[in-house]
């Protein structure tokens, strides 16, 4: 990361999976972006969010890059100040590692993350963070169509607005079991 007297107080926005997971899209803010490999890594091994990644980073609009030694051993203390390491893979630790030297480096970074263990530790270390609903984005909420009367289940993009067996009218509901943003480990 450079450190010209140009990138002082610049805001840089640092990108966590679940934001990419969640449908985030790089060409949607002015901001500079960055993320860290261990992100990469995860990304790269789901084809639906592969495409707008690489896209993002050929255009130049989001870069990679990992954090230097010295920052992620910041980092991890922070961490474990808080109590949360445990809970942190190690692609959310050079996340909030790259964020501390970026921060060092005269920019204000800013974490755009729904993980709840990483916006602790980024405040502990004096570090913002956007939670994904800010860009409108909410956790994948998975619908749901079922029938009221025989509780026979169909798929939200169902055309259909009888139930198919009885003919009672389908009502809507989240799956219990919604997918959560998840990270993947
Ligand atoms: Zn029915």
């Amino acid at each position: 990361m450079t450190t010209q007297a140009g990138s002082q107080c610049k805001r840089v926005v640092v990108l966590d999976t679940s934001a990419f997971l969640a449908g985030f899209d790089p060409f949607s803010l002015g901001e500079e972006q960055v993320t860290v490999p261990k992100v990469e890594e995860e990304i790269k091994r789901n084809s639906m969010i592969k495409m707008r990644f690489e896209t993002a980073i050929e255009s130049g609009r989001l870069r990679v890059k990992a954090p230097s030694q010295e920052f992620s051993n910041s980092a991890k203390a922070s961490a474990s100040k808080v109590g949360d390491s445990y809970k942190l893979s190690e692609a959310d630790m050079q996340l909030l590692a790259l964020a501390l030297e970026l921060k060092a480096s005269g920019y204000t970074p800013q974490i755009v993350t729904d993980d709840y263990s990483i916006q602790n530790v980024a405040t502990q270390m004096g570090i913002g963070f956007l939670a994904l609903a800010t860009f409108g984005i909410k956790r994948l909420l998975e619908w749901i169509r079922y029938c009221p009367a025989c509780h026979r289940e169909y798929s939200a993009n169902c055309k259909t607005k009888e139930c198919q067996v009885c003919g009672t009218e389908l009502k809507r509901k989240p799956r219990r079991t919604a997918k959560k943003i998840e990270k993947i480990t």
